[in-house]
């Protein structure tokens, strides 16, 4: 791996008696897009305010840029860039002013913050909303103006927590394109997330969490590889006997077969022709079917196969 940018060894932190992170392990590379993926209350959060050394643990140790964090670790706090769960801007202050101030909380130079400022603002495409004050922006907007202020002074490491929920489709496509233009200028970044589709559309890397723990982590192909269904077939057909669903159980590769409303889900380990050998088994059986897709495993049939539960159903 390249440069380690965060390392996190058997971290516990405990809320009184709840367990939030429960010997959590992790490394990022410079030059990812980490995606720490899980459904609410996983412990995503918790890690990354422990990572900022905003939150004390119990046990573990978090390193970021190779040293051990502190609270006062300035020289390292000023490399990284957060952009927080709730959005954190001035009221009183306009987006321009707002971006503005927190840039200036890093950058002295006058002309430098001029410019990292115009930047971040032709960046998030606020240019039409620099005298708003933040009460008069929409929900994407606003976001966009929080993933401004935390990225505007051109931090190494840039933390972006749950940037995406509640937003317009729009918004959320220019902030998840934003996010890869980052990571293209050269800043390594940690994308947290419980929408599965969007940490596989950027992220280059993913670690799964549930219950305070990284169940699975690589990249969606090695998070995909680890479980064993390869291919989810679904088949329109109603009214089939007993015994041909069990032949169709049967059939080499097939290890599942549930009915409902008239599909049927046909979930497969491996195997590359597994379509062409159901489809034959209808047609030697003369079992009439409408229409026949077939899926690849998604995220969140690794988190189902590992935990037992539905990423979306445990999202809320
Ligand atoms: P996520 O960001 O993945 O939704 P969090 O890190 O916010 O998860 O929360 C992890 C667990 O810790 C949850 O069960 C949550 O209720 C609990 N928790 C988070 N913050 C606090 C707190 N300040 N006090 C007590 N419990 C907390
Ligand atoms: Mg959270």
């Amino acid at each position: 791996m390249a440069e380690k940018v965060v390392e996190i060894e058997n971290l516990v932190k405990r809320y009184k008696e709840l367990v939030a992170l429960d010997h959590l392990n992790l490394t990022v590379g410079q030059g990812e897009v980490f995606g720490l993926l899980g459904p609410n209350g996983s412990g995503k959060t918790t890690a990354i305010n422990c990572i900022l050394a905003l939150l004390h643990f119990d046990k573990g140790s978090v390193k970021v840029f190779g040293k051990e964090m502190q609270p006062n670790l300035y020289e390292v706090k000023k490399q990284i860039g957060v952009v927080l769960q709730n959005v954190a801007v001035f009221e009183e202050l306009t987006v321009q002013e707002n971006i503005e101030y927190f840039c200036g909380l890093y950058i002295q130079d006058k002309g430098v913050r001029k410019q990292y400022v115009e930047e971040a603002v032709a960046f998030s495409g606020l240019e039409d909303f620099r005298k708003f004050y933040p009460k008069k922006l929409s929900g994407g907007l606003l976001r966009r103006l929080n993933i401004a202020c935390g990225i505007a002074h051109k931090p190494k490491l840039i933390i972006l927590d749950e940037p995406t929920v509640a937003v317009d489709p729009q918004s959320r496509n220019r902030i998840l394109e934003g996010i890869q233009e980052l990571n293209r200028q050269g800043a390594t970044i940690i994308y947290t997330s419980h929408y599965m589709e969007e940490v596989e559309q950027i992220c280059s890397r993913i670690a799964i969490l549930d219950k305070g723990r990284c169940i699975a982590a690589g990249t969606k192909e090695e998070l995909k590889s680890m479980i064993k269904m390869g291919e989810k077939i679904h088949v329109e057909a109603a009214g089939l006997q007993p015994s041909q669903l069990e032949g169709i159980r049967g059939l080499r590769h097939v290890y599942q077969v549930e009915e409902q409303d008239g599909m049927l889900e046909i979930r497969c380990s491996g195997g590359k022709h597994n379509l062409v050998h159901i489809l034959d088994y209808f047609a030697r059986q003369e079992i009439p079917f409408g229409r026949v897709y077939s899926e690849l495993p998604t995220l969140n049939d690794v988190f189902l196969e590992i935990t037992g539960k539905e990423l979306r159903d445990s999202v809320g």
